[in-house]
């Protein structure tokens, strides 16, 4: 049997290409807010990061995030999706590892 072709996405702070589930989706919405999006299935343009805060620290020190959602995102909402990042960080790795059953 052939392995099922898994979606994989780009950490757009480490460049590296991860399987969709292994990453943390954010997104600028129609609005022009920039938030995570846990479900994945938020309108708007999307950029992804793992799930690791040294990936996020990263993308706030490279503004990897202004370039992957084509808008510039200011130093508050760095503060404000660091902050979430670090809330969600443990749920996030938990469900990953439910998920790996
Ligand atoms: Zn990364």
């Amino acid at each position: 049997m052939r392995p099922r072709k898994v979606p994989l996405r780009k950490c757009v702070a480490c460049q590296e290409m991860m399987p969709k589930k292994e990453l943390i989706r954010v997104v600028r919405t129609p609005d022009e807010e920039v938030l995570i999006d846990l479900t994945g299935k938020k309108s708007g343009r999307g950029a992804y990061l793992c799930g690791k805060l040294s990936c996020f620290k990263l993308a706030k020190k490279s503004k990897a995030l202004d370039r992957a959602l084509k808008q510039p995102v200011g130093d508050d909402i760095y503060d404000q999706l660091e902050a979430d990042f670090i809330k969600i960080e443990d749920e996030f790795l938990a469900s990953k590892e439910l998920a790996d059953e």
